[in-house]
């Protein structure tokens, strides 16, 4: 491989093996003066990461800035590895995937790439790609436009066929996904030590990114701003009132999605005169992802509340957002969407 493509594909084996050629290890890229270049671009690849959902680019045309581009993808995993935060490496992971798409774009490297992800596939002549059906589905099952769906595509005997660009858009998938299920890595303590300052100073743009997409901005919940659906749930909650399935997923959800800890949704819940608190436990553990070591479900956008007979008393404001998410950012005068 050459040193150009080892930089604009760093998840490469050969990448590794370039890394290897130019005796870089683990060791000498935490600690040593000659590897500064690495690790800033490194941290760098974590920060435009939170702040713009991307990897930024950078010139590849020394040897040296090649060298230096490889092994700051290392780096930045062990960042993100240590810091080790569910919102953060799905975001990194998203942002060099789409890296990797906008480089195929222009290389049309998709060969070595779909080989590395074990995405099975063969390119025809005029760059169209098949790939089996099964294959297909796996990265596609993402993708909400209608295009995507397996119906609308070309298929002819159990193969489908894409143009690159939408086999690009696939790897992507794959690679997001290659790097969620990777990280975090098993970081020794004295590896963790040299990092510190650089994992602190993500840990801060992170926490102030959180609360700035958060619809309370990580101030806590302000009743006044909750939408009536939710005033109402919680009344009932509150009051004692038997909640439906549906009821109760909407609640726990949306405080979720406010930013609640699972401690201050239990103790909304533990106002209820029949309170059970090993039954609210797991439910709650259940849908905020704690149990399952996971991300907490979506709340119902407002169509999916208005079909579960769920939309209580609906106000003025309600007939111009299509979210309870939205209801409390528009009260609250938080208007950016997360
Ligand atoms: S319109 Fe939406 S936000 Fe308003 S009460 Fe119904 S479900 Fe809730």
């Amino acid at each position: 491989m050459d040193s150009l493509q080892a930089a604009r594909y760093p998840f490469l084996k050969e990448a590794a093996q370039f890394a290897e050629e130019n005796s870089a290890d683990i060791e000498s890229l935490i600690t040593s003066p000659s590897y500064a270049g690495a690790r800033k671009r490194g941290l760098e690849r974590v920060l435009s990461a939170i702040s713009q959902y991307k990897v930024s680019d950078v010139p590849l045309i020394q040897e040296y800035d090649r060298l230096m581009e490889v092994l700051s993808y290392p780096y930045a995993r062990m960042i993100v590895s240590c810091v080790n935060d569910r919102f953060l490496t799905k975001r990194y992971a998203l942002a060099e995937a789409s890296r990797m798409n906008d480089l195929l774009t222009n290389d049309r490297g998709h060969v070595a790439v779909a080989e590395e992800l074990e995405v099975g596939s063969t390119a025809d002549t005029d760059g169209t790609v098949s790939m089996h059906f099964s294959d297909y589905l796996r990265f596609s099952h993402v993708m909400k436009a209608v295009e995507w769906k397996l119906i609308n595509t070309d298929i002819r005997n159990g193969f489908v066929r894409l143009s690159p660009d939408k086999f690009g858009r696939l790897l992507q998938n794959a690679l997001q996904e290659r790097i969620e299920s990777e990280l975090p890595l098993d970081i020794p303590d004295e590896f963790r030590k040299a990092l510190r300052n650089d994992t602190d100073h993500v840990g801060m743009i992170l926490a102030e990114t959180k609360n700035r997409l958060s619809p309370t901005g990580g101030e806590g919940m302000n009743p006044d701003y909750l939408p009536p659906c939710m005033k109402a749930i919680l009344a009932s909650a509150q009051n004692g009132v038997n909640l439906s399935h549906s009821a109760r997923f909407a609640l726990v959800s949306y405080l979720n999605a406010l930013g609640l800890s699972y401690d201050q949704i239990i103790s909304l819940f533990a106002q209820s005169p029949d309170f059970d608190e090993s039954k609210s436990s797991y439910q709650i553990k259940h849908i905020t992802g704690e149990e399952r070591g996971r991300d907490g479900y979506t709340p119902p956008e407002c169509a999916t509340m208005k079909t579960n007979g769920i939309c209580f008393d609906p106000d003025n404001l309600c007939a111009k957002i299509n979210h309870p998410l939205s209801y409390y950012r528009v009260k609250s005068g938080r208007t950016e969407r997360q």
